[in-house]
């Protein structure tokens, strides 16, 4: 993997850097001097990053389209900077009784967190390859922990850390690093009013040693943190990243 120094010198693309974690984390590394791409489906920049203008910038991209995600990341390496890293952090969640679970929704979650993380690291591969580079995946602790209702999510997520240990032993000859950084609870749209209910705050408080849910701002800046770091001997592992939620267990 090449020095951070050489990261920042090309792009980086997040995938989901519209809203919640991914915003946070396109942040982030924009403080700490990337150059940063945000992907998502309303290609919206995140807030709070207009003093950035010179190394940011937003594309509309359903992850799902792979014509679309090819074509944008071409136009992105040509015309916005070399690609050098990506954080693979668009997904989505759905939850629910499985017996009653409607297969369409079955089919959306593995196609969103699972089949299109995988295009995208595909399709950043023969970039990434030039110069070695690195890729983060977002999983989830719900890969290991059993978590009632979310079978699907689960599933999906389990794929993306099987991925990177897989693609991690391929690409590894091409000196590009893979880490899966799995959060617990974050406090997103996404679970924003499950999170509300007073029995999730209080089985937090007992389940985790920060007693809460993580904060998006906490997990952008451990994984731009994260790119600053030669991961190389990391390569292929899951990190939890989830204030001790799968410890206290
Ligand atoms: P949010 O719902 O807040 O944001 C999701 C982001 O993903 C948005 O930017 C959205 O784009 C984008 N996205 C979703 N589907 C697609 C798609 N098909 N193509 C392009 N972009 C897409 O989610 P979070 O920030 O909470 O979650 C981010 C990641 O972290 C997910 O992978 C999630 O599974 C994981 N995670 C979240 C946890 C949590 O508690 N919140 C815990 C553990 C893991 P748009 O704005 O256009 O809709």
């Amino acid at each position: 993997m090449p020095k951070s120094s050489e990261l920042r010198t090309g792009t980086l693309v997040v995938t989901g850097g519209s809203r919640g974690i991914g915003a946070s984390i396109v942040r982030a590394a924009l403080d700490r001097g990337f150059r940063v791409a945000a992907l998502s489906r309303s290609g919206e920049l995140p807030s709070g990053v207009e003093s950035y203008a010179d190394r940011v910038t937003a594309r509309a991209c359903d992850l799902n389209n792979e014509a679309h995600v090819r074509e944008c990341l071409a136009a992105l390496d040509a015309r916005f900077g070399q690609i050098r890293g990506l954080v693979n952090n668009a997904g989505i969640h759905r939850a629910g009784v499985s017996s009653r679970m409607k297969s369409d929704e079955f089919d959306l979650l593995l196609q969103t967190n699972a089949v299109a993380s995988f295009k995208a690291m595909r399709e950043c591969y023969p970039y990434l390859k030039r110069d070695g580079g690195v890729i983060i995946n977002i999983g989830s602790i719900f890969e290991t922990l059993g978590a009632a209702q979310n079978a699907f999510y689960s599933a999906s997520k389990a794929a993306l850390s099987a991925m990177t240990r897989s693609l991690a032993s391929e690409w590894s000859r091409d000196k590009i690093a893979l880490l899966n950084v799995a959060p617990g609870y974050v406090a997103t749209d996404m679970n924003k009013e499950y999170l509300e209910r007073p029995e999730v705050i209080d089985y937090l408080r007992r389940q985790t040693l920060i007693a809460r849910p993580a904060y998006a701002q906490e997990v952008g800046e451990l994984i731009a943190g994260l790119l600053d770091l030669d991961l190389m001997l990391l390569t292929g592992q899951t990190l939890r990243a989830d204030g001790g939620h799968s410890v206290a267990h």
